[in-house]
């Protein structure tokens, strides 16, 4: 989201930027090297089966419900001003979202936070704030802050000014992302983040669309171009992070593949191999969505291993894990 104020009697405005974030995750271990902040901001244009944070696909707030926390108190039926909330016959609290407008005071009156609006409005100025608190830790530990998703490329001019503040108090910098993104956008992000971690799910295009929604071809552009760009700088380095998902890309001929790709690039640092786990299950039932992965486990660690060894023998550092 991009609130760009415009001029009033002549007089140019200073420019506010706003993006929208779903949430800031502190002391984070595994999003680039350090102890890092996580920004995550909302909006994505894929819909992986496994993604591990739904509530953040759509581009605005989204209301989620932790029932387990639900301590029945009425309070979020009573404030309600649409009636999205309503207790049934059987006194069992029903939540219709077509009906949500959103506008947070069911969250605001609940007790035990059983509801929660992910989803909040924020300027790079404010971002820069929060980022400035975990500074002892960055400079502790060559940590830093990371832009996550959703895709944070995807809310371009809000990214882009949160990389600037963060330059100008010289907090190091990482882009997680799925590379499925405006390529212009993205090269102006290599001109200022430190790193980007970027997502290649699958090489196959079909497959990719079957799993995520989208095919691949933009994505393995991008990572061509920022490549590209990020060598002729000589700054700025790629960690490839590549979801393993059984089923989906865990095979060996898959696998060979993804590691010929990372071969070819000049500013790759490292490859992430991340197994999948079914820990964001309970959020597509709090969201209302549908998890496609079914009852899809953890690959043993006897298959990552294997996944390490294939890049491992053409002389790419590869580890298991953020
Ligand atoms: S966010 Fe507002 S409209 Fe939506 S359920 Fe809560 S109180 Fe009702
Ligand atoms: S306000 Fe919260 S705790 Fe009370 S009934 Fe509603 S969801 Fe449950």
């Amino acid at each position: 989201m991009i609130d760009v104020c415009g001029t009033e009697g002549g007089v140019p405005e200073k420019k506010t930027v706003k993006g929208m974030v779903f949430d800031i995750k502190r002391y984070s271990i595994h999003d680039g090297p350090g102890i890092r902040t996580t920004f995550f901001l909302k909006g994505c244009p894929l819909s992986c089966w496994w993604c591990h944070n739904p509530e953040g696909i759509s581009p605005g707030p989204v209301l989620i419900r932790h029932p387990g926390r639900c301590i029945g108190c009425g309070k979020c039926v009573s404030v309600c001003p649409t009636g999205a909330w309503s207790l049934g016959e059987n006194g069992s609290l029903r939540y219709d979202r077509a009906a949500c407008i959103l506008c947070r005071k069911c969250a605001a009156a609940c007790p035990p936070v059983a509801i929660e609006i992910a989803g909040r409005e924020m300027t790079a100025e404010e971002v820069l704030k929060e980022a400035k608190k975990d500074i002892p830790f960055f400079d502790e530990s060559g940590g830093g802050v990371t832009f996550s998703g959703g895709e944070p490329l995807l809310q371009g001019e809000f990214l882009i000014e949160c990389l600037k503040k963060m330059k100008e108090e010289e907090i190091h910098t990482a882009v997680d992302t799925s590379g499925f993104c405006n390529t212009d956008t993205l090269l102006r992000a290599s001109e200022l983040a430190d790193l980007f971690l970027f997502d290649v799910k699958h090489i196959d295009s079909g497959e990719h669309e079957l799993y995520t929604g989208v095919n691949n071809a933009i994505i393995l552009e991008n990572l061509e171009s920022l490549d590209e760009a990020l060598a002729a700088r000589g700054a700025g380095r790629i960690n490839m992070r590549i979801p393993v998902i059984p089923g989906f890309n865990d095979d060996r001929d898959t696998l060979a593949r993804i590691a010929g790709l990372a071969l070819t690039l000049k500013t790759l640092s490292a490859v992430n191999l991340l197994p999948y786990h079914s820990a964001a299950e309970s959020k597509y039932n709090n969201l209302g969505m549908e998890y496609k992965m079914g009852k899809t486990v953890k690959p043993p660690e006897e298959k990552m291993n294997e996944a390490k060894e294939i890049f491992l023998s053409l002389g790419i550092e590869a580890v298991i894990g953020g």
